[in-house]
């Protein structure tokens, strides 16, 4: 660090993202990115008309993108803003509604963004432990004196909240703000995004990162109410007013137009996902309920740590995290079918 950096950044640790090899010699189940390609619709819109008007601005309210959004929601676009990544978003939401007396809370083990963004924005936070079994402690949600926020399925936990159990925390906290971070909802968890209509207080941040296969194009969004979404732009308009690049826009919406495309992939996933389930448990490990692209899973045999380094000398990358409270666990996105019969495989070699 040098001499220069701001005295507030001093003690501030940053998220550390999974390894992005750049040699492509590995099985990558690390990051819950898609295995497979895009919608074939998104190679056709780039075309050589739309690399010439890469020399013009993009829209700055990239209407395209939120109207079809808006179609595919059936609500209007003054209820929508997209953003560069749903980590942008989030930390719009931060920004936003943090200060001196208001944080957020959220639970200790979930999305290793929100405490950097609390830190970043505010200083403070509330973290709140899960229970013993690792599911999120809503009780204690729903008597926070704090903004909420949580990922719906939970990460690294993949655990799905229902959507019930959703309108009760939003009804219990009228007076304050609950963030639900979408990100893996297509995978099996019930989208929130209906009840953005009825109550105010409640702000979805969605992704085409992991569903659509488009987490390279960087394209998040939040649904709230008319309001909650001014609050974003005003942050958005003196901050970046180009978070969205031409390219992205027009790869996003022939993505949001091919929905045919969308479900098959998720259903493959989905399946994958009971398949490995099935195959880790058989041999031996403990797999939490996922309803997302990945699971977490720990066997008695091995830490999370050792099996996570195991696997990596055997050229398959799985998502090992540094916490005490998780340490033998490992997350394993849902890859192809290929890729996860060698990942049970080369594991019943470690664990033998
Ligand atoms: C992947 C992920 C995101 C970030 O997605 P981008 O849109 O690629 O920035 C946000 N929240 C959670 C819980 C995620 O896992």
């Amino acid at each position: 660090m040098s001499r220069f950096l701001s005295e507030k950044l001093l003690g501030l640790k940053p998220y550390t993202p999974g390894e992005q090899p750049q040699d492509m010699d590995y099985i990558k189940l690390n990051t819950n990115e898609n295995p497979f390609p895009p919608s074939p619709s998104v190679v056709k819109v780039i075309t050589n008309a739309e690399v010439d008007r890469l020399r013009l601005y993009p829209d700055p309210e990239n209407s395209k993108i939120v109207n079809a959004l808006a179609s595919s929601f059936e609500i209007s676009g003054n209820r929508i803003m997209v953003g560069n990544g749903s980590d942008e978003l989030l930390a719009f939401v931060f920004m936003a509604y943090t200060d001196a007396k208001n944080c957020f809370a959220f639970p200790e083990i979930s999305y290793g963004f929100y405490p950097v963004y609390s830190e970043l924005f505010s200083n403070k936070c509330e973290r709140i432990p899960l229970k013993a079994d690792f599911k999120i402690d809503i009780a204690a949600f729903m008597n926070t004196k704090n903004n909420i926020i949580l990922a719906n399925p939970n990460a690294p936990t993949g655990e799905a909240i229902p959507l019930e159990t959703i309108e009760r925390l939003v009804m219990a906290n009228r007076n304050r703000l609950v963030v639900i971070d979408e990100a893996y909802v297509d995978f099996g968890a019930e989208s929130a995004v209906r009840l953005t209509s009825r109550f105010d207080n409640l702000l979805i941040i969605g992704t085409l990162s992991k569903s659509r296969s488009l987490a390279g194009a960087r394209l998040g969004y939040a649904v709230g109410s008319v309001s909650l979404i001014s609050d974003l732009k005003k942050i958005k308009y003196s901050f970046n007013s180009y978070n969205v690049n031409r390219l992205t826009e027009v790869i996003a919406v022939a993505a949001v137009g091919d929905s045919e495309y969308f479900e098959k992939n998720v259903k493959t996933i989905i399946k994958n996902r009971e398949f490995l389930t099935k195959e880790l448990t058989a041999l031996g490990f403990e797999v939490l309920d996922s309803k997302a692209n990945f699971i977490f899973v720990r066997n008695k045999k091995i830490s999370g740590k050792d099996y996570y380094l195991k696997l990596k000398k055997k050229g398959i990358l799985v998502r090992y995290l540094e916490d005490i409270k998780i340490k033998d666990f490992v997350r394993i996105s849902i890859g192809k079918k290929s890729d996860l019969e060698k990942l049970i495989a080369e594991t019943k070699e470690i664990i033998k």
